[in-house]
Protein backbone atom coordinates (compact mmCIF):
# COMPACT_ATOMS: atom_id res chain seq x y z
CA UNK A 1 0.00 0.00 0.00
CA UNK A 2 1.15 2.96 -1.11
CA UNK A 3 2.18 6.25 1.39
CA UNK A 4 1.26 9.24 1.21
CA UNK A 5 2.95 12.37 1.54
CA UNK A 6 3.33 14.26 5.21
CA UNK A 7 3.50 17.15 4.15
CA UNK A 8 0.92 19.44 5.64
CA UNK A 9 -1.39 22.01 3.00
CA UNK A 10 -0.70 25.82 4.26
CA UNK A 11 -3.26 26.49 6.45
CA UNK A 12 -3.82 22.88 7.96
CA UNK A 13 -1.54 23.28 10.35
CA UNK A 14 -1.60 23.03 14.35
CA UNK A 15 0.60 25.87 15.84
CA UNK A 16 2.39 25.42 19.26
CA UNK A 17 0.20 26.13 21.89
CA UNK A 18 3.12 26.42 24.49
CA UNK A 19 3.08 29.59 27.02
CA UNK A 20 6.68 30.57 28.22
CA UNK A 21 6.97 28.77 31.20
CA UNK A 22 6.96 25.24 30.81
CA UNK A 23 9.14 25.99 28.04
CA UNK A 24 11.87 27.74 30.44
CA UNK A 25 10.95 24.60 32.73
CA UNK A 26 11.83 22.25 30.04
CA UNK A 27 14.98 23.82 29.20
CA UNK A 28 16.07 24.21 32.98
CA UNK A 29 15.68 20.27 33.51
CA UNK A 30 17.67 20.05 30.81
CA UNK A 31 20.77 22.08 31.55
CA UNK A 32 20.39 20.70 35.47
CA UNK A 33 20.64 17.18 33.67
CA UNK A 34 23.63 17.65 31.69
CA UNK A 35 25.14 19.58 34.61
CA UNK A 36 24.34 16.61 36.84
CA UNK A 37 25.53 14.04 34.05
CA UNK A 38 29.23 16.01 34.18
CA UNK A 39 29.72 15.89 37.66
CA UNK A 40 28.46 11.90 38.03
CA UNK A 41 31.04 10.90 35.28
CA UNK A 42 33.96 9.42 35.27
CA UNK A 43 35.97 11.06 32.99
CA UNK A 44 39.16 8.40 32.83
CA UNK A 45 36.82 5.39 32.67
CA UNK A 46 35.33 7.29 30.03
CA UNK A 47 37.86 7.86 28.37
CA UNK A 48 39.41 4.01 29.26
CA UNK A 49 36.35 2.65 27.15
CA UNK A 50 36.90 5.05 24.20
CA UNK A 51 40.16 4.23 23.85
CA UNK A 52 39.48 0.07 24.28
CA UNK A 53 36.14 0.63 21.56
CA UNK A 54 38.69 2.37 18.82
CA UNK A 55 41.12 -0.10 19.66
CA UNK A 56 38.79 -2.23 18.41
CA UNK A 57 37.61 -0.20 15.40
CA UNK A 58 41.71 0.04 14.17
CA UNK A 59 41.90 -4.03 14.51
CA UNK A 60 38.87 -4.38 11.96
CA UNK A 61 39.86 -1.54 9.63
CA UNK A 62 43.13 -3.21 9.85
CA UNK A 63 41.76 -6.80 8.98
CA UNK A 64 39.64 -4.88 6.00
CA UNK A 65 42.98 -3.56 4.68
CA UNK A 66 41.75 -0.12 5.24
CA UNK A 67 43.69 2.99 6.81
CA UNK A 68 43.80 3.49 9.89
CA UNK A 69 41.28 6.12 11.36
CA UNK A 70 42.73 9.35 12.88
CA UNK A 71 41.46 8.46 16.57
CA UNK A 72 44.53 9.92 18.25
CA UNK A 73 42.72 12.60 20.72
CA UNK A 74 40.63 11.66 24.02
CA UNK A 75 37.69 13.95 22.16
CA UNK A 76 37.92 12.02 18.90
CA UNK A 77 37.51 8.81 20.91
CA UNK A 78 34.55 9.53 22.86
CA UNK A 79 32.98 11.04 19.88
CA UNK A 80 33.55 7.88 17.34
CA UNK A 81 32.32 5.67 20.62
CA UNK A 82 28.89 7.46 21.06
CA UNK A 83 28.81 8.06 17.23
CA UNK A 84 28.83 4.35 17.21
CA UNK A 85 26.37 3.54 19.64
CA UNK A 86 23.91 5.84 17.64
CA UNK A 87 24.15 3.74 14.20
CA UNK A 88 24.14 0.77 16.62
CA UNK A 89 20.97 1.09 17.91
CA UNK A 90 19.08 2.95 14.46
CA UNK A 91 20.55 -0.33 12.74
CA UNK A 92 18.94 -2.58 14.98
CA UNK A 93 15.68 -0.33 14.85
CA UNK A 94 15.87 -0.55 10.76
CA UNK A 95 16.95 -4.31 10.74
CA UNK A 96 14.28 -5.39 13.09
CA UNK A 97 11.68 -3.98 12.14
CA UNK A 98 11.44 -2.83 8.63
CA UNK A 99 8.90 -1.49 7.47
CA UNK A 100 6.09 -3.25 6.76
CA UNK A 101 2.59 -2.62 4.80
CA UNK A 102 0.35 -0.07 6.41
CA UNK A 103 -3.12 -2.48 7.21
CA UNK A 104 -5.69 -0.23 5.94
CA UNK A 105 -8.45 -2.39 7.40
CA UNK A 106 -9.18 -5.40 9.93
CA UNK A 107 -11.45 -7.77 9.99
CA UNK A 108 -14.46 -7.20 12.30
CA UNK A 109 -14.82 -10.59 14.42
CA UNK A 110 -18.47 -10.40 14.34
CA UNK A 111 -18.77 -10.16 11.00
CA UNK A 112 -15.61 -11.00 9.17
CA UNK A 113 -16.32 -7.71 7.28
CA UNK A 114 -12.82 -5.56 6.85
CA UNK A 115 -13.68 -2.43 8.33
CA UNK A 116 -10.80 0.86 8.10
CA UNK A 117 -8.56 1.16 11.17
CA UNK A 118 -9.85 3.87 13.94
CA UNK A 119 -6.60 5.99 13.74
CA UNK A 120 -5.92 7.28 9.86
CA UNK A 121 -2.54 6.77 8.30
CA UNK A 122 -1.56 10.62 8.07
CA UNK A 123 -2.56 12.53 4.62
CA UNK A 124 -1.27 16.01 3.29
CA UNK A 125 -4.85 16.99 4.53
CA UNK A 126 -4.47 15.92 7.94
CA UNK A 127 -3.68 18.45 10.53
CA UNK A 128 0.31 18.34 11.08
CA UNK A 129 2.45 20.36 14.22
CA UNK A 130 5.00 22.69 12.26
CA UNK A 131 8.11 22.36 13.92
CA UNK A 132 9.50 25.68 15.54
CA UNK A 133 12.97 26.66 17.42
CA UNK A 134 11.15 25.08 20.51
CA UNK A 135 10.56 22.22 19.12
CA UNK A 136 14.20 21.83 17.67
CA UNK A 137 15.70 23.18 21.01
CA UNK A 138 13.75 20.26 22.81
CA UNK A 139 15.13 17.69 20.53
CA UNK A 140 18.74 18.87 20.66
CA UNK A 141 18.55 19.13 24.15
CA UNK A 142 16.82 15.70 24.55
CA UNK A 143 19.68 14.37 22.25
CA UNK A 144 22.54 15.73 24.09
CA UNK A 145 21.05 14.31 27.16
CA UNK A 146 21.78 10.86 25.82
CA UNK A 147 25.12 10.07 26.01
CA UNK A 148 25.53 10.36 29.81
CA UNK A 149 22.35 8.20 30.16
CA UNK A 150 24.04 6.15 27.91
CA UNK A 151 27.27 6.40 30.37
CA UNK A 152 25.32 5.90 33.58
CA UNK A 153 23.31 2.77 32.18
CA UNK A 154 26.88 0.94 31.02
CA UNK A 155 27.73 1.77 34.96
CA UNK A 156 24.65 0.37 36.07
CA UNK A 157 25.54 -2.92 33.82
CA UNK A 158 29.15 -2.89 35.17
CA UNK A 159 27.92 -3.00 38.53
CA UNK A 160 25.92 -5.93 37.56
CA UNK A 161 29.44 -7.71 36.17
CA UNK A 162 29.27 -6.55 32.67
CA UNK A 163 33.08 -6.60 31.43
CA UNK A 164 33.50 -4.37 28.31
CA UNK A 165 36.85 -5.91 27.94
CA UNK A 166 35.69 -9.09 27.57
CA UNK A 167 32.95 -7.60 24.63
CA UNK A 168 35.89 -5.87 23.21
CA UNK A 169 38.02 -9.07 23.16
CA UNK A 170 35.15 -11.15 21.25
CA UNK A 171 35.07 -7.89 18.67
CA UNK A 172 38.32 -8.32 18.08
CA UNK A 173 37.92 -12.22 17.64
CA UNK A 174 35.43 -11.75 14.83
CA UNK A 175 38.25 -10.32 12.64
CA UNK A 176 38.66 -11.60 9.23
CA UNK A 177 42.29 -12.14 9.85
CA UNK A 178 41.68 -14.19 13.18
CA UNK A 179 41.00 -18.47 12.47
CA UNK A 180 37.64 -19.75 12.60
CA UNK A 181 37.21 -21.23 16.76
CA UNK A 182 37.14 -24.53 16.95
CA UNK A 183 33.63 -26.63 16.50
CA UNK A 184 33.34 -27.56 20.19
CA UNK A 185 34.15 -24.16 21.27
CA UNK A 186 31.24 -22.96 19.40
CA UNK A 187 29.05 -25.80 19.84
CA UNK A 188 29.63 -25.26 23.64
CA UNK A 189 29.26 -21.69 23.52
CA UNK A 190 25.54 -22.09 22.39
CA UNK A 191 25.16 -24.49 24.82
CA UNK A 192 25.62 -21.81 27.40
CA UNK A 193 23.22 -19.22 25.76
CA UNK A 194 20.50 -21.86 25.03
CA UNK A 195 20.51 -22.78 28.64
CA UNK A 196 20.90 -18.73 29.99
CA UNK A 197 17.58 -17.95 27.66
CA UNK A 198 14.88 -19.20 30.22
CA UNK A 199 16.71 -16.89 33.01
CA UNK A 200 17.23 -13.83 30.31
CA UNK A 201 13.66 -14.17 28.93
CA UNK A 202 12.46 -14.23 32.71
CA UNK A 203 14.29 -11.10 33.63
CA UNK A 204 13.13 -9.16 30.52
CA UNK A 205 9.74 -9.89 31.21
CA UNK A 206 10.10 -8.23 35.18
CA UNK A 207 11.90 -5.57 34.18
CA UNK A 208 8.81 -4.57 31.29
CA UNK A 209 6.41 -5.23 34.01
CA UNK A 210 7.74 -3.44 36.46
CA UNK A 211 8.72 -0.46 33.93
CA UNK A 212 5.54 -0.79 32.02
CA UNK A 213 3.27 -0.35 35.70
CA UNK A 214 5.40 2.35 37.09
CA UNK A 215 5.65 4.04 33.59
CA UNK A 216 1.67 3.72 33.38
CA UNK A 217 1.17 5.68 36.27
CA UNK A 218 3.37 8.47 35.71
CA UNK A 219 2.14 8.96 32.41
CA UNK A 220 -2.17 8.50 33.20
CA UNK A 221 -0.92 11.44 36.23
CA UNK A 222 0.78 13.57 33.56
CA UNK A 223 -2.82 13.28 31.96
CA UNK A 224 -4.97 13.64 34.86
CA UNK A 225 -3.42 16.28 36.69
CA UNK A 226 -3.74 19.20 34.90
CA UNK A 227 -0.61 21.17 36.26
CA UNK A 228 1.46 18.38 35.40
CA UNK A 229 -0.07 17.93 31.83
CA UNK A 230 -0.07 21.56 30.72
CA UNK A 231 3.92 22.04 32.69
CA UNK A 232 5.13 18.61 31.23
CA UNK A 233 3.66 16.33 28.60
CA UNK A 234 1.50 19.00 26.58
CA UNK A 235 4.30 19.64 23.99
CA UNK A 236 4.14 16.08 23.01
CA UNK A 237 0.82 16.14 22.20
CA UNK A 238 0.87 18.70 19.81
CA UNK A 239 1.47 16.00 17.26
CA UNK A 240 -1.87 13.84 17.71
CA UNK A 241 -1.43 11.97 14.95
CA UNK A 242 2.95 10.76 14.72
CA UNK A 243 4.34 10.22 11.54
CA UNK A 244 7.76 11.26 12.14
CA UNK A 245 9.24 8.56 14.30
CA UNK A 246 12.15 10.15 15.45
CA UNK A 247 10.83 13.63 15.35
CA UNK A 248 7.79 12.94 17.40
CA UNK A 249 9.72 10.74 20.34
CA UNK A 250 12.17 13.03 20.95
CA UNK A 251 9.82 15.96 20.75
CA UNK A 252 9.06 15.72 24.13
CA UNK A 253 9.60 18.19 27.75
CA UNK A 254 12.96 17.58 28.85
CA UNK A 255 11.14 16.73 32.00
CA UNK A 256 8.90 14.27 31.00
CA UNK A 257 11.89 12.77 28.61
CA UNK A 258 14.65 12.72 31.05
CA UNK A 259 12.17 10.59 33.95
CA UNK A 260 10.72 8.53 31.27
CA UNK A 261 15.06 7.19 30.83
CA UNK A 262 15.93 7.31 34.13
CA UNK A 263 12.86 5.34 35.42
CA UNK A 264 13.97 2.55 33.16
CA UNK A 265 17.55 2.31 34.80
CA UNK A 266 15.58 2.49 38.05
CA UNK A 267 13.82 0.18 37.57
CA UNK A 268 16.70 -2.59 36.65
CA UNK A 269 17.92 -1.02 40.04
CA UNK A 270 15.23 -1.59 42.12
CA UNK A 271 14.53 -4.97 39.99
CA UNK A 272 18.00 -5.84 41.63
CA UNK A 273 17.95 -4.62 44.91
CA UNK A 274 13.86 -6.03 45.51
CA UNK A 275 14.41 -8.91 43.89
CA UNK A 276 18.20 -9.95 43.67
CA UNK A 277 17.66 -10.18 39.54
CA UNK A 278 20.42 -8.16 37.63
CA UNK A 279 20.94 -10.10 34.30
CA UNK A 280 23.05 -8.61 32.07
CA UNK A 281 21.94 -9.73 28.58
CA UNK A 282 18.17 -8.63 29.39
CA UNK A 283 19.02 -5.47 31.01
CA UNK A 284 20.71 -4.68 27.01
CA UNK A 285 17.98 -5.95 25.50
CA UNK A 286 15.44 -3.98 27.95
CA UNK A 287 17.19 -0.40 27.02
CA UNK A 288 17.64 -1.73 23.29
CA UNK A 289 14.26 -2.42 22.71
CA UNK A 290 12.53 0.08 24.71
CA UNK A 291 14.57 2.28 22.50
CA UNK A 292 13.22 0.59 19.46
CA UNK A 293 10.02 0.63 20.36
CA UNK A 294 9.62 4.23 21.59
CA UNK A 295 10.57 5.27 17.98
CA UNK A 296 8.95 3.11 16.19
CA UNK A 297 5.36 3.49 17.73
CA UNK A 298 5.28 7.00 16.46
CA UNK A 299 6.02 6.22 12.77
CA UNK A 300 2.93 6.16 10.19
CA UNK A 301 3.14 2.23 9.95
CA UNK A 302 1.26 -0.01 11.32
CA UNK A 303 3.61 -2.81 13.19
CA UNK A 304 3.18 -5.45 15.68
CA UNK A 305 5.43 -8.01 17.81
CA UNK A 306 4.14 -11.86 17.43
CA UNK A 307 0.89 -12.32 19.63
CA UNK A 308 0.35 -8.48 19.65
CA UNK A 309 2.48 -8.13 22.66
CA UNK A 310 3.42 -4.68 21.61
CA UNK A 311 1.18 -3.03 18.42
CA UNK A 312 2.32 0.78 17.25
CA UNK A 313 -1.62 1.43 16.51
CA UNK A 314 -2.22 1.90 20.06
CA UNK A 315 0.37 4.36 21.00
CA UNK A 316 -1.34 6.38 18.05
CA UNK A 317 -4.83 5.62 19.54
CA UNK A 318 -3.46 7.31 22.28
CA UNK A 319 -2.03 10.15 20.62
CA UNK A 320 -5.71 10.17 18.76
CA UNK A 321 -8.29 9.95 21.81
CA UNK A 322 -5.73 10.91 24.54
CA UNK A 323 -6.88 9.15 27.31
CA UNK A 324 -6.37 6.10 27.55
CA UNK A 325 -3.61 3.15 26.80
CA UNK A 326 -1.07 4.77 28.91
CA UNK A 327 1.51 1.55 28.72
CA UNK A 328 4.23 2.83 26.90
CA UNK A 329 5.16 -0.98 25.26
CA UNK A 330 2.45 -3.69 26.17
CA UNK A 331 -1.74 -3.37 26.80
CA UNK A 332 -1.23 -5.74 29.54
CA UNK A 333 -1.68 -3.03 32.02
CA UNK A 334 -4.30 -0.91 30.51
CA UNK A 335 -6.59 -3.73 29.92
CA UNK A 336 -5.92 -4.44 34.08
CA UNK A 337 -7.43 -1.08 35.06
CA UNK A 338 -9.34 -0.40 31.93
CA UNK A 339 -7.70 2.68 30.04
CA UNK A 340 -7.27 0.03 27.15
CA UNK A 341 -8.06 1.42 23.84
CA UNK A 342 -7.53 -1.01 20.90
CA UNK A 343 -8.60 -0.44 16.93
CA UNK A 344 -12.17 -1.21 17.02
CA UNK A 345 -15.07 -0.89 14.85
CA UNK A 346 -18.05 0.50 16.38
CA UNK A 347 -21.61 0.10 15.28
CA UNK A 348 -22.87 -1.21 12.20
CA UNK A 349 -24.30 1.93 10.71
CA UNK A 350 -21.55 3.86 11.45
CA UNK A 351 -19.69 0.77 9.81
CA UNK A 352 -21.73 1.26 6.72
CA UNK A 353 -21.49 4.64 6.00
CA UNK A 354 -17.75 4.86 5.71
CA UNK A 355 -17.77 1.53 3.69
CA UNK A 356 -19.88 3.49 1.74
CA UNK A 357 -17.45 6.22 1.66
CA UNK A 358 -14.72 4.16 1.22
CA UNK A 359 -16.28 2.63 -2.10
CA UNK A 360 -16.07 5.91 -3.64
CA UNK A 361 -12.71 6.59 -2.45
CA UNK A 362 -9.19 5.16 -4.83
CA UNK A 363 -7.49 2.05 -3.64
CA UNK A 364 -5.13 3.18 -0.98
CA UNK A 365 -7.14 5.78 0.34
CA UNK A 366 -7.97 5.39 4.01
CA UNK A 367 -10.83 7.22 5.74
CA UNK A 368 -11.66 5.90 9.30
CA UNK A 369 -12.19 8.72 11.82
CA UNK A 370 -14.87 7.70 13.32
CA UNK A 371 -14.51 8.03 16.72
CA UNK A 372 -13.53 11.16 15.97
CA UNK A 373 -17.81 11.71 15.37
CA UNK A 374 -18.72 9.39 17.79
CA UNK A 375 -15.90 9.78 20.89
CA UNK A 376 -14.45 12.68 20.77
CA UNK A 377 -11.38 13.20 23.16
CA UNK A 378 -12.49 14.29 26.53
CA UNK A 379 -12.58 17.82 27.20
CA UNK A 380 -9.08 19.17 29.19
CA UNK A 381 -6.52 18.18 27.23
CA UNK A 382 -8.53 17.37 23.81
CA UNK A 383 -5.77 17.65 20.97
CA UNK A 384 -5.59 21.39 19.65
CA UNK A 385 -6.70 20.30 15.72
CA UNK A 386 -9.42 23.23 15.58
CA UNK A 387 -13.38 23.10 15.58
CA UNK A 388 -14.38 18.88 15.25
CA UNK A 389 -16.35 19.47 12.21
CA UNK A 390 -13.13 20.39 10.71
CA UNK A 391 -11.14 17.69 12.63
CA UNK A 392 -13.77 14.91 10.83
CA UNK A 393 -13.52 16.65 7.37
CA UNK A 394 -9.52 16.83 7.96
CA UNK A 395 -9.48 12.93 8.92
CA UNK A 396 -12.38 11.93 6.20
CA UNK A 397 -10.61 13.78 3.30
CA UNK A 398 -13.47 15.29 2.53
CA UNK A 399 -13.08 18.58 0.63
CA UNK A 400 -13.53 21.67 1.96
CA UNK A 401 -17.04 23.77 1.72
ZN1 LIG B 1 3.84 9.58 21.91
ZN1 LIG C 1 0.20 11.07 26.77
Amino acid sequence: MAATTPRARPGNTVQSHLTPGPILLSWAAAATTLTLQLQLTDRALLEADAVAVCSVICSVAQDLGLARPMLDTPTAQIGTMYALVWIEVLATTCFLFPQAPTQMSKADPLDGHRAPLEVPQRTSHMPQHQLTTVDYSYMLLNTLCMPGFFYHYVCLMRAWGFDPAALYSLVRSLGLATPLPAADSVAAAAHAMAAAVPGVAAALALYFMSYELVYYFWHRAMHEVPALYKWVHKHHHQQSYPDRPAIDTLNTGCVESQIGLYLQLGTLWAADKLFGVANVPAGMLFIMAAGCLSVLEHDKFERALPFDFWRADEHHMHHAYVKCNYSPYSSFWDRFFGTHKPFAVKGKRKRAAVATYLCTQSVGRVACPAPLMSDPPPEGNRPPEGDRELRVRNALELPGT
